[in-house]
């Protein structure tokens, strides 16, 4: 019999989310859909699973001011005839993106009461995205409280380091009460270790970086399919740089701006999260299109130094897992970004990484150069086709 699961992923402006339905083995998307802009220039798209448009609206930028009411706005059209027709029935369960698990979610879990109050809970280390992954989870209990949904953590994939690779070097007290390095992307991660066995058995069980750079960027050290370190740590602020992030830097940056620029808490944040990395250091933009058409020379600097730092944390991770048997790139720029990938696997020679240059223009799994030595692969990531198989399977398991 189909069964048919959601997967939902709310954002601080955004809400992605996809239906699919059982197709034997496997599950098949029927519907995908992007509400962004929240609280600027709402806009609704919707496509079939061909690729189809049903929906393609500008909404008033006042009735989406919230997450919440965005949430509003794709709950009614998921309950509504169109969406029960095209997906084919109604939604057996729905799973939820959650950035944060904390020290004890190492897998994905059912909500109920406990699990949700647990996760409420963990909202202090996620102060901005946690309230926005909670903010569906609330609205569907009211909307349809006899349909089971499950919560699916960015940093369960990474809870089976080592307790070497989760420490900070600061007292212990600090880690017990959850200053650790947990590691976000997870369930990005957890879709390439898979579809690694798939694409690519011969290294899926080996020595394994995966660079997924999107809007967000880390690199996810896999030994044997199972993550064993990762670039980003206690928030999504560590790392490499990213659209507006910058990655990590020194921790007397944020006492100088405390002290030499009278900067706050929220302030302090705000320039964190959205004014450097790529923006911040090129003054022009966050999106790597617009800094590879520019012929400014800060441009061309935050992209120099985006390369620098990413092929100076694969070394790094390199020698995590003593040596590398693939490199994997994943997610916006990852499967995009053609310069950047071949100026990255540049970088990263003296691993005896290679890339052939017509197979990284056409986009191929495979893009390495030589059929021997380590791979270099891109993989398109799906977190929402992760997302729905953990709620299937926590479906199945009663
Ligand atoms: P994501 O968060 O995975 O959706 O990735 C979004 C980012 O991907 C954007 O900010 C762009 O910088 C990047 N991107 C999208 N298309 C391209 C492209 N053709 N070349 C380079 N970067 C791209």
């Amino acid at each position: 019999m189909q069964q048919n699961f959601l997967a939902v992923n709310a954002g601080s402006s955004s809400i992605k989310f996809q239906a699919f339905a059982t197709a034997g083995d496997n599950l098949a998307r029927r519907v995908s859909g992007l509400l962004d802009g929240i609280g600027s220039q709402p806009r609704l798209h919707i496509k079939d699973g061909a690729g189809a448009t049903l929906v393609d609206e500008s909404l008033a930028t006042l009735s989406v001011p919230s997450v919440e009411a965005g949430e509003a706005i794709v709950g009614d059209w998921l309950t509504g005839t169109m969406a029960a027709d095209i997906i084919g029935g109604p939604i057996a369960a729905i799973g939820h993106r959650v950035v944060h698990g904390g020290p004890d979610f190492s897998t994905a879990a059912r909500i109920d009461d406990a699990v949700l109050a647990r996760i409420t809970a963990l909202t202090h280390l996620a102060p901005l995205h946690q309230p926005k992954n909670l903010a569906p989870i609330h609205a569907w209990r009211q909307r349809r409280p006899d349909l089971p949904q499950v919560a699916c953590f960015d940093t369960a994939f990474h809870r089976g380091h080592s307790e070497l690779a989760d420490r900070f070097a600061i007292p212990d007290a600090l880690y017990r009460e959850g200053v650790r390095r947990y590691g976000f992307h997870g369930i990005s991660y957890e879709f390439i270790a898979g579809k690694l066995r798939e694409v690519a058995p011969a290294v899926a069980g080996g020595r394994v970086i995966v660079a997924h750079l999107g809007n967000g960027c880390s690199l996810c050290a896999l030994q044997d399919g199972r993550s064993v370190d990762s670039t980003m740590s206690f928030t999504a602020l560590d790392g490499i740089p990213m659209g507006t992030r910058p990655g990590a830097i020194d921790p007397g940056i944020v006492l100088y701006l405390m002290r030499e620029k009278a900067m706050d808490a929220a302030a302090i944040e705000r320039f964190l999260y959205h004014q450097c990395g790529l923006k911040g250091l090129s003054g022009i933009s966050n999106d790597v299109r617009i800094l590879e058409a520019s012929a400014d020379k800060m441009a061309r600097l935050a992209l120099d130094h985006f390369v620098y730092r990413i092929t100076k944390e694969i070394g790094a991770l390199a020698a995590v897992l003593g040596g590398i048997d693939a490199l994997v790139f994943t997610a916006g720029i990852g499967e995009n970004g053609a310069d950047l990938r071949a100026r990255i696997v540049a970088g990263s020679a003296w691993l005896g990484l290679t890339l052939d240059k017509d197979a990284n223009r056409a986009k191929k799994i495979d893009l390495s150069a030589v059929p021997q030595g380590p791979r270099v692969l891109m993989i398109p990531t799906d977190e929402e086709w992760m997302i729905a198989r953990h709620t299937k399977r926590l479906l199945d398991a009663g």
